[in-house]
């Protein structure tokens, strides 16, 4: 497997999705999903190569997964987490934090309690209720010390006003007041297409005879991709891409999905983009059980029930809109990201079987579960580090 790394700056104010609208409001997400950013590869794409067999193998049938873009801080520290190939962490469902002190991109607020492994109804530090965090719906952990507490992570944003007048009268039309946010210049997002290396040579040959790519330097590519709403007069996000792994240099396979911890008898599975699972009848499905995620991977680790003990899961309709056939895109039930199962291996780990476990759950976690998951949709960790889990 072979990955092309994306690093995306925005320019200018970039409005990803109208996905929420909640009164008045358009609410931009934090990130950019794995079918929009394959949507702004293919805008970039010759023009006659459009829905040619080497078109549709590369975007449609699967040879090339887009994982989508994720939000990194910004400015210096941002830098640091492209250098030493950091990965932004999708905040789990059940994670907890105090009512009155929530954690936020300036201040990480009160402690966070991982409501898997915790059974605490109060704040450790001042008692107050407890709060499910929603928002920011990343974090990361610091780099001088991995295992530090998780620090809230979220673009910048900035909320816009927009009014329609009439223009005899200049009085505002009717239902044409609503505000719109944005994600803020400069901010930066890290993201990654992945394929066989065959397949990702195939897609950086015929890529860059586009016009719209530039190619300097002799790994490097940059272009402008243009995503959400209003994208002929908003700013776009400036992005370089390069291939992986390098054998010298830069980030290994690894880092694009970190390692799970194995500690005790706890396997948590936490969604990173959401996932669309279908039974055998297809109908979809809301509760993940053991076989959807590890099908025959842990053989000689037996669960202790199929079912999750634990889980924190939302719903989510998944919809779209096709450039191509100008029609909106057919609409899937999905596992929200973020959705959190958990499930118990029936005997302790010792310590010469914790490296094989290990590995077996990393390959778990490097293959998506469910459909369309050459989009993006369906990616896990598996005991990803965060308060309680693996600990
Ligand atoms: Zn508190």
């Amino acid at each position: 497997m072979t990955y092309l790394r994306l690093i995306a700056t925005t320019r200018g104010a970039v409005t990803i999705s109208r996905a929420y609208l909640s009164g008045n409001h358009m609410e931009t997400a934090s990130h950019v999903s794995g079918s929009m950013l394959r949507g702004a590869l293919a805008a970039l794409w010759e023009k006659d190569r459009l829905g040619n067999s080497d078109f549709l193998d590369l975007f449609c049938q699967g040879k090339i997964t887009f994982h989508g873009l994720f939000p990194i801080p910004s400015g210096d520290e941002g830098e640091n987490f492209i250098a030493t190939g950091r990965f932004p962490y999708r905040m789990p469902l059940s994670a907890f934090a105090c009512k009155y002190h929530p954690p936020a991109t300036e201040d990480p607020g009160h402690s966070y309690i991982d409501a898997i492994q915790s059974s605490d109804k109060e704040c450790l530090e001042c008692h107050a209720p407890l709060k499910q965090c929603k928002s920011p719906e990343y974090y990361y952990h610091g780099n001088d010390n991995p295992e530090s507490r998780p620090r809230p992570l979220e673009p910048k944003k900035e909320v816009y006003l927009y009014h329609g007048s009439e223009r005899a009268t200049r009085r505002a039309r009717t239902a044409a007041l609503y505000s719109y946010s944005s994600i803020c210049n400069e901010e930066q997002f890290i993201g990654w297409l992945s394929g066989a290396p065959a397949d990702l040579g195939k897609f950086l040959e015929l890529f860059n005879k586009s016009l719209h790519v530039r190619h300097d330097k002799d790994d490097e590519y940059n272009f402008g991709l243009r995503v959400g709403i209003g994208k002929k007069r908003r700013g776009f996000l400036e992005t370089r891409m390069k291939q992986y792994p390098d054998p010298d240099r830069g980030p290994k396979e690894a880092d694009f999905r970190p390692a799970p911890v194995v500690n005790g008898r706890v396997l948590v599975v936490v969604l990173q983009t959401p996932a669309i699972v279908y039974d055998n009848l297809f109908r979809a499905v809301t509760d993940l059980d053991a076989q959807a995620v590890f099908g025959d991977m842990l053989q000689s680790y037996p669960l202790e029930d199929k079912r999750p003990f634990k889980r924190f899961s939302a719903r989510l309709v998944i919809d779209g809109w096709s450039n191509i056939h100008r029609l909106p895109r057919k609409p899937d039930q999905a596992i929200a990201a973020g959705s959190v199962f958990a499930y118990r291996l029936r005997n302790e780990v010792n310590k010469g079987q914790k490296k094989d476990l290990a590995d077996r759950l990393k390959a778990v976690q490097a293959v998506s579960i469910g459909e369309r998951c050459n989009e993006g949709y369906g990616q896990i960790l598996i005991n990803p580090r965060f308060i309680g889990i693996g600990e």
